[in-house]
């Protein structure tokens, strides 16, 4: 059976209710991401930082997951170990679909930890009426468990294992834009993944697909998934 390695951004929670960058003109929900999305903007400010990040946290636990994360819950279903999702999503919405074999490289809203002792927390259990939490163990200050710019994403290791090994790459609903990610579909075309996005419009590295697919994931994934499961 082929190895199927599924990368995924912003897009494909879109029809979800959350907001893309390109939606906004490169900003996220109507922020600067150098003030809500670099290490900078948190020293300069935690109170806006953390405040933005309970919103992000409390709208993605209000919204659904969409036929898009449903197609490759179904797809993982089929091909169990040999199938990867990689996101730069942090709402955990692949997660809530029922995917089991994820790797969140830019973190995930339903997580912090301590800046000092790295402990890590759920969101869950900390009280976010408290506009600054703080770390029970050590008693310092919280920060979410997002991957801001100028910071190196999680699992880089096993994401290049995971794409030199890779037979079909599917890129879904990401701008290609931001680095690393926006160089993961050079690596696996070179070591010989058959490669095809899926998106809105077409992506900046639109060069180095295969077969490209434009339009809403929620509606273009489902039978793209539907004819791999017949063939793989
Ligand atoms: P991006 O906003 O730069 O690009 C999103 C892409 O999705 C665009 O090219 C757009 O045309 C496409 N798109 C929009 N709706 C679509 C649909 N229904 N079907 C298919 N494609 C669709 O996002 P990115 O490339 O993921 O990079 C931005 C960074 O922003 C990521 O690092 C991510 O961590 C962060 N972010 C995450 C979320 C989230 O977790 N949902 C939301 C906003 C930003």
């Amino acid at each position: 059976m082929s190895n199927v390695i599924v990368l995924t951004g912003a897009g494909i929670s879109a029809e979800s209710g959350i907001k893309t960058f390109r939606d906004s003109n490169g900003l996220w929900e109507n922020h600067r991401v150098e003030d809500v999305a670099s290490p900078e903007g948190f020293i300069r400010n935690p109170n806006l930082v953390w405040d933005f990040y309970k919103q992000r946290y409390t709208q993605s636990i209000s919204v659904e997951p969409n036929g898009a994360h449903l197609a490759l819950v179904k797809l993982e279903k089929h091909l169990g170990d040999k199938f990867h999702i990689i996101t730069q999503n942090v709402d955990c919405l692949h997660t809530r679909a029922g995917s089991r074999r994820i790797y969140e490289m830019h973190g995930r809203l339903d997580s912090c930890f301590c800046t000092r002792c790295r402990t890590h927390f759920k969101i869950e259990d900390i009280d976010l009426a408290v506009q600054l939490p703080h770390c029970e163990l050590c008693g310092a200050l919280l920060r979410p468990d997002i991957v801001w710019f100028g910071e190196i994403p999680y699992y880089l290791y096993e994401i290049e294992e995971l794409l030199k090994n890779s037979d079909y790459f599917l890129i879904i609903g990401t701008s290609g834009v931001v680095y690393p990610a926006a160089g993961f579909v050079m690596t696996a075309k070179l070591f010989g993944a058959h490669t095809i996005g899926i998106n809105l419009e077409k992506p900046d590295n639109m060069g180095f697909f295969d077969e490209f697919h434009l339009g809403k994931c929620g509606e273009l994934l489902p039978p793209i998934v539907d004819e791999m499961i017949k063939h793989l």
